[in-house]
């Protein structure tokens, strides 16, 4: 008998731990004060709450795509070639995303040195197969002068809508594509300077800080999210109404589907919802990457009774937390009741 009973209790003990755990992983990604942590800590807490077991946290911020990352993996000699690339990437994003017709399809810098344009037709074209076909115009760069320059912008006056508006946006585009060819310029020289393999790592390199910045900009989004999600769901009066926790629980249902698999001794079982390979190979939007982790969590400690209820929100701090036993514990984040110091409690 009292074996049986304290076997029950271990049960149950783990389950309310693992229901703290995965309130804290949503607490944490919400708090954390860079789109950073929020992905280093969301890795931390998942370990925990899913009960990964060693290795697996080595193995999974390793590879885990971080600004610290890079700049250990960049190597010193790459450094000034990989900022400039990156600067290409960003003017190039800066040219085709004026509010214009015009884009820049490509430029190859180190052969024929033409830009290509594509430009949306101003009318549907009606007698063409497909009517918004865009065309395509090259300008020849040529090897000296600023003759480009005046044909780019000639062929402005030709093919942008003609309104006081697009004077500006015309001035930015001629700017932009000076800046761009001196860039491209200067990264041609560069290339012609060193080995083939050290411009292959630099382009690699300038691609990985573009996808770890893009991830961040996610994760941002996220954050801004998630903490307008809890403030949410901790003040609401009318939980089945709520349409946030509806919305979190149409997810919820997708997500938490069991699959049953075959091992290789011949036995069925359930396959874990999230398995480690789920954060160490990442496939998928990084988007719901994070969201479909989050929305399981949030909704798992949610699913124990007078969890919500622990969710609060630090009055000195603004961060949220899950407040612990006792009514000292529920007044601020244990940061800031750590901040007191000794003695003062409450
Ligand atoms: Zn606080």
């Amino acid at each position: 008998m009292v074996r049986a009973s304290s076997i029950a209790c271990g049960e149950t003990c783990m389950k309310e731990k693992q229901d703290q755990h995965f309130g804290k992983l949503v607490v944490d990604f919400a708090n954390a004060s860079t789109a950073e942590d929020a992905g280093t800590v969301f890795i931390r807490d998942a370990a925990a709450a899913f009960g990964f077991g060693h290795g697996f946290l080595e193995q999974a911020l390793g590879r885990y795509p971080t600004l610290k990352l890079f700049e250990d993996t960049l190597s010193a000699d790459s450094r000034g070639l990989v900022n400039l690339l990156l600067e290409e990437r960003r003017l190039l994003s800066v040219i085709n995303n004026l509010p214009c017709n015009i884009s820049l399809a490509s430029y190859d810098y180190d052969g024929e040195r033409v830009l290509s344009f594509k430009i949306q037709p101003l009318e549907p074209k009606w007698d063409n197969e497909n009517p918004y076909e865009e065309d395509v115009v090259r300008v020849a760069v040529g090897t000296g002068g600023e003759k480009w320059l005046d044909e780019v912008a000639g062929m402005f006056d030709d093919r942008a809508p003609l309104t006081t508006e697009m004077d500006e946006v015309r001035e930015q585009l001629l700017a932009c594509l000076g800046d761009y060819i001196a860039l491209t310029d200067r990264i041609l020289a560069i290339r012609q300077s060193i080995p083939p393999e050290k411009t292959h790592e630099a382009q690699k390199m300038a691609a990985y800080y573009s996808r770890i910045q893009a991830e961040q900009e996610v994760l941002a989004e996220l954050q801004e999210r998630w903490r307008m999600n809890l403030g949410e769901i901790m003040e609401t009066q009318d939980l089945s109404r709520n349409q946030t926790l509806l919305d979190l629980l149409l997810v919820y249902n997708m997500v938490n589907r069991r699959e049953t698999a075959i091992s290789e001794d011949g036995a069925l079982y359930e396959k874990p919802l999230f398995e480690e390979s789920y954060f160490t190979e990442r496939a998928g939007l990084a988007d719901e990457y994070y969201h479909n982790v989050l929305v399981f969590s949030f909704v798992e400690f949610l699913k124990v009774a007078g969890n919500r209820k622990k969710l609060r929100k630090c009055a000195r701090c603004d961060a949220f937390f899950i407040a612990g036993p006792g009514r000292a514990a529920g007044k601020g984040c244990a940061l800031c009741r750590g901040k007191r110091g000794p003695g003062t409690r409450g």
